[in-house]
């Protein structure tokens, strides 16, 4: 059988909490770089979660406590924010709101 892809789903929850939570950052960069680098400070910390799919059918069961995932990828995220916002590698510093 071909077409097997394996997926980390750590990874798409990590990048939707990114999108969930990049807002709640003001003094956060934003720009690639830093994107990156929370998104590897974050899955860096996590253990990875495979799945096995097939055109983009998840074929093994995820027995995982989503909520509870969730939660944890939630704390690291705002973790990675506060650690790349205080100190951007790109460089950058978002103009302060006052
Ligand atoms: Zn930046």
């Amino acid at each position: 059988m071909t077409g097997i892809v394996l997926r980390n789903m750590v990874e798409e929850h990590v990048i939707e909490a990114y999108n969930n939570l990049a807002g709640h950052f003001p003094k956060f960069c934003g720009c690639d770089t830093c994107r990156a680098d929370v998104l590897v400070f974050a899955l860096n910390r996590l253990p990875a979660r495979y799945v096995a799919t097939t055109e983009g059918k998840v074929v093994t069961e995820f027995n995982l406590d989503k909520d509870q995932m969730r939660a944890t990828i939630d704390v690291t995220m705002m973790d990675g924010f506060k650690k790349v916002a205080s100190a951007p590698r790109c460089g950058k510093t978002k103009p302060q709101l006052l």
